[in-house]
């Protein structure tokens, strides 16, 4: 028998359709915890059998009742309390987020146990940049708040992405393409499983491909950052004036071809000029 662990709540990431993706490390929190919480009891009944886990199991999901939550609450005090969603990193479109505020208001510990997470899986196979990109959870299913909310998304200058399912994809998809114009664009589908793939394309291609073949199985859709606009000349004059502030000519206009992605040449005369 495994010593039990310190009392607290352990947020706990388990495996999107591949077991051997539970760490040893979560796989060593779920056998020591004293009792687990679970958004579906069968589903993690097998994972639990898989880490040789025996703790007993409640049924936690964010509409779980304020009383609910005080019972956990309780527990948090003498007992390690693992939480766990039926799949990937919990509170990550998952329960979690209003029993972790309230662990953390009551002064207990939270300890979090990463891992997979098909959001961030989706990011490292599609091949669009990562450097800034905003997670937008599911899309709502009707037409008008999904074209409400994908507008509103329109101006962020960063990858985006979302969680599908196959039946919804194609309308997605479409209206994706026309509310966003030409982007680069991956359908993700059922990361680390047998029929694991990704497909690229632009919104539109991606939108046609799928418009009479719903795929099956669990989706990710990533979408590339607007393109960028051609830098005016009037942008190259902000831009420099800007440097020359605190730079020789030179020095600016290599910053400035930096920071707009232009060569250095088309800037430098132009930096010359203006510090006469
Ligand atoms: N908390 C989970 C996580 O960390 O990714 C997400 C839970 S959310 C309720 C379920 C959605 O995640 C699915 O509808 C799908 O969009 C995405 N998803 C989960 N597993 C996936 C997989 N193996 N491949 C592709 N997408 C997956």
């Amino acid at each position: 028998m495994e010593p039990s662990l310190p009392p607290g709540l352990y947020i706990v990431a388990t495996p999107i359709g591949n077991l051997s993706d539970l760490s040893p490390r979560a796989s060593e929190t779920l056998r020591r915890a004293d009792h687990i919480l679970a958004e579906d009891k069968r589903v993690t009944a097998k994972l639990l059998k898989y880490a040789g886990a025996r703790a007993p199991m409640t049924v936690y999901h964010d509409h779980s009742s304020d009383e609910d939550r005080r019972r956990t609450l309780d527990m948090l005090a003498s007992k390690a309390v693992a939480l766990v969603s039926d799949a990937g990193t919990p509170l990550i479109s998952d329960p979690g987020y209003k029993l972790v505020r309230a662990a953390r208001a009551g002064g207990y510990s939270v300890f979090t146990i990463p891992g997979p997470c098909a959001a961030i899986a989706a990011l490292t196979v599609a091949g669009l940049p990562t450097d800034r990109f905003l997670f937008a959870g599911f899309l709502p299913a009707k037409t008008k708040a999904r074209r409400d909310a994908i507008g509103e998304l329109g101006t962020v200058k960063a990858s985006m992405v979302f969680y599908e399912s196959g039946p919804r994809l194609a309308d997605s998809l479409a209206d994706l393409a026309s509310c966003l114009g030409p982007r680069d664009a991956a359908v993700v589908r059922e990361i680390s499983k047998l029929h694991e793939e990704c497909v690229t394309g632009t919104l539109a291609e991606l939108a046609e491909r799928y418009a009479t073949a719903p795929p099956k199985g669990e989706i990710v859709i990533v979408v590339g950052p607007p393109p960028q606009r051609e830098a005016s000349e009037k942008d190259v004059d902000t831009a420099l004036r800007e440097s020359l502030a605190t730079l020789s000519p030179s020095r600016a206009a290599a910053d400035v071809a930096d920071r707009l992605g232009i060569p250095r040449k088309r800037v430098y005369a132009r930096a010359l000029e203006l510090s006469r």
